[in-house]
């Protein structure tokens, strides 16, 4: 069985979010889903694994919101994707987003060896580091050196904070992508503490009419220099 849906299926998926996929991006979306489902009969990757499931809860939830924010698709930014996992969202972004300079982060070995096989196979520059994103906000080449920072099912937004603030530019922007409830009341405290202010919530649906929330938060002021704390004390006390 294919990996992925056909080109037609795969083009109207899209173009119900506005979005127009031409075959060369097909080519490179059927190919990321061929070499996530090998990989997947291996090492524990995604529970999702049907051809229309990976298009829309995989391709379609990962780049969707991101073309509310971002509508050039030539548009050079850099972005770092939190506990990637199997790449989503970053790797499927950078499909999308050819110019942008896209860092994936993951705390495991293993899922940072998937993440660069794929990144060769589909022929990215993409950067992969293994590494806990609380740990590299305190060192110097990543602290506040991103234009964008986005995480999908890694936290909940107000553990998640304290993770990818320290990580965003002043002016920059941290991007959650949730679920239904966006989890935004709990995490008021702590966006403010870490420097962060909400610009935007944007509630939609997937075309198989799941709902979703992207909370787009700005970066405001810098973040002080004592968070982010180890783990432990985040999910001990969060902000
Ligand atoms: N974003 C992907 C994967 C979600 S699973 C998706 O939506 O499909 C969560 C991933 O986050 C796991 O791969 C885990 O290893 C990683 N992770 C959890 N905490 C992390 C941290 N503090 N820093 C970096 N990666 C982390």
């Amino acid at each position: 069985m294919a990996a992925l849906i056909d080109y037609g299926s795969f083009y109207d998926l899209f173009k119900q979010g506005g979005l127009d996929v031409t075959q060369s991006d097909y080519d490179s979306f059927s190919l990321y889903a061929e070499t996530l489902c090998e990989w997947n009969e291996r090492m524990n990757l995604t529970a999702i694994t049907d051809p229309l499931g990976i298009a829309q809860k995989h391709f379609y939830d990962s780049i969707y919101p991101f073309s509310l924010l971002i509508v050039s698709r030539e548009t050079p930014l850099s972005l770092a994707d939190i506990g990637s996992g199997a790449g989503f969202s970053g790797l499927a972004l950078k499909l999308w987003y050819q110019n942008m300079d896209v860092t994936l982060v993951d705390s495991l070995n293993k899922k940072v060896g998937f993440l660069q096989a794929a990144a060769e196979k589909l022929d990215v520059e993409v950067k992969c580091v293994c590494g806990r994103a609380e740990e590299l906000a305190r060192t110097e080449e990543y602290r506040e050196s991103f234009d964008v920072v986005t995480a999908r099912a890694v936290a909940n937004l107000r553990v998640l904070c304290e993770l990818c603030l320290p990580l965003v530019k002043v002016d920059g922007k941290f991007v959650a992508l949730k679920g239904k409830d966006a989890e935004v009341s709990e995490a008021k405290g702590a966006l403010r503490t870490l420097g962060g202010e909400i610009s935007q919530v944007l509630k939609y649906r997937l075309p198989d009419e799941d709902e979703r929330s992207a909370v787009v938060v700005e970066k405001i002021r810098e973040t002080q220099d004592r968070f982010p704390r180890s783990f432990g004390r985040i999910k001990a006390k969060p902000l």
